[in-house]
């Protein structure tokens, strides 16, 4: 070794006795905070957790679906779209008249925005609304032959589609699993039961890819929806009645066994 080599070696420690330094030589990690443990705390993942999760939800609402009625892709589409801030009981009182005046996309094709208004008003937001299902309709006819596409990737190019309504239209009129349904009601509960972090939509719908089996996505979202309805509401959750209550530590409980 020259004189030189010597003193570089001196300088710098090969790798391998870095890695032989004693672990108290080591600096040390900063102590958690209280609130990034509690943050960890908040999801809870366990596999058996989810697994017992998902046979309480299954028992609770064996025969959940989509409530938005319709008698096929198209009109569950429209449905779907008009549902955004608004009540599926309200989007069911508005889409027979709908549909009856105009039967199909080439019809919402051809019809002037306001005569599509008139009849979608009392959802709320009818002007957008109205552009989307016009646009999706036109768009269905010049690039789809006037049906609605199977896929995430060609429902996300119509107007007025997001994934959401893409999932609701795949899972429900296809049987077609791409994603999870994250709604309103999926992402409060996805957090109530530690499921996410995430509040975008997105994200969470990534998360819940992860840990949900992909033969329940379709169910898990209408059973997520219905408990969402029904029990884990907003304002007040009933969890006193909630057959999930023994697995959640939600911080907003309004009742706890533990
Ligand atoms: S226990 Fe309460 S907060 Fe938790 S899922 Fe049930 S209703 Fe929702």
């Amino acid at each position: 070794m020259t004189a030189m080599a010597a003193k570089k070696a001196a300088k710098k420690p090969s790798k391998k006795s870095a890695k032989r330094t004693p672990a108290k030589t080591q600096p040390k990690k900063p102590p958690r905070s209280a609130a990034a443990m509690k943050k960890d705390k908040a999801l809870e993942l366990d596999p058996k957790r989810i697994e017992e999760l998902l046979r309480r939800l299954q028992a609770a609402y064996p025969d959940a679906e989509c409530a938005l009625h319709h008698s096929n892709a198209w009109e569950l589409l429209v449905a779907t779209i008009l549902s955004a801030q608004c009540t599926d009981a309200r989007v069911n009182m508005v889409t027979p008249a709908l549909f009856r005046k105009f039967p199909t996309p080439k019809a919402f094709a051809e019809a002037s925005l306001p005569a599509i208004e008139e009849e979608i008003r009392s959802t709320g937001f009818y002007h957008n609304k109205a552009k989307s299902i016009s646009g999706a309709a036109k768009k269905l006819i010049s690039d789809f032959g006037g049906k609605v596409p199977e896929t995430m990737a060609e429902l996300l190019t119509l107007p007025g589609v997001a994934r959401k309504t893409g999932n609701v239209v795949l899972g429900v009129a296809f049987g077609k699993t791409e994603g999870v349904v994250v709604d309103t009601h999926v992402l409060r509960l996805s957090h109530r039961l530690g499921l996410t972090r995430a509040e975008d939509p997105k994200r969470v719908e990534e998360d819940l890819m992860r840990i949900i089996p992909r033969d329940r996505w379709i169910s898990f979202s209408h059973e997520m929806i219905h408990h969402g309805r029904q029990v884990c509401i907003a304002r007040k959750p009933k969890c006193v009645d909630c057959t999930l209550e023994t697995l959640c530590n939600a911080p907003d409980k309004t009742w706890s066994s533990h």
